[in-house]
């Protein structure tokens, strides 16, 4: 028997990134403020973990349409952040969300990527590396994220 591995503070860290099974839609955190307002962080996968994964511009392009066109289905969006391991994306809401709740504003901002004519701020001004960017190369994983549209919920293989 091998000893569990010690509880880490980030919940990604205690997640077996061997056992899932991507594209999927799972929820990472969720935080209650002292307020009582609620934070809820989603893990989008786009490629399986340690198999492959999104080209460095097309990471970044994603990042920029989806941070721009999410907001267009809602108006929880506080964070779309590319992981580094480039095989997806945390988006960070506000408020108690469900992935059953989310996966339509998702798709629905996914779709409108899909008819984008350009990736947005990618420019100098707007942008730490305004070139380094594709369009293409986001549509494209975009689609093929839509594809499996039915399997973002199952987040585990078998
Ligand atoms: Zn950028």
């Amino acid at each position: 028997m091998t000893e569990p591995a010690p509880r880490m503070n980030v919940e990604s860290f205690n997640l077996d990134h061997r056992t899932v099974a991507a594209p999927y839609l799972r929820i990472a955190d969720r935080k209650e403020l002292p307020g009582g307002d609620v934070l809820t962080k989603f893990d989008v996968r786009f490629t399986q973990p340690n198999l492959s994964h999104l080209d460095s511009e097309t990471v970044h392009s994603l990042e920029h349409l989806m941070a721009e066109l999410l907001r267009d289905h809602t108006a929880d969006v506080l964070d779309v952040s590319p992981m580094g391991c480039r095989t997806g994306f945390y988006v960070l809401l506000f408020g108690d969300h469900t992935a059953e709740g989310f996966a339509p504003v998702l798709e629905a901002g996914l779709r409108d990527l899909l008819e984008a004519a350009e990736v947005p701020a990618a420019n100098e001004v707007q942008c730490g590396w305004g070139a380094h960017h594709s369009l293409e190369g986001a549509q494209r994983a975009a689609r093929e994220f839509l594809a499996q549209r039915d399997q973002w919920e199952q987040v585990t293989a078998g």
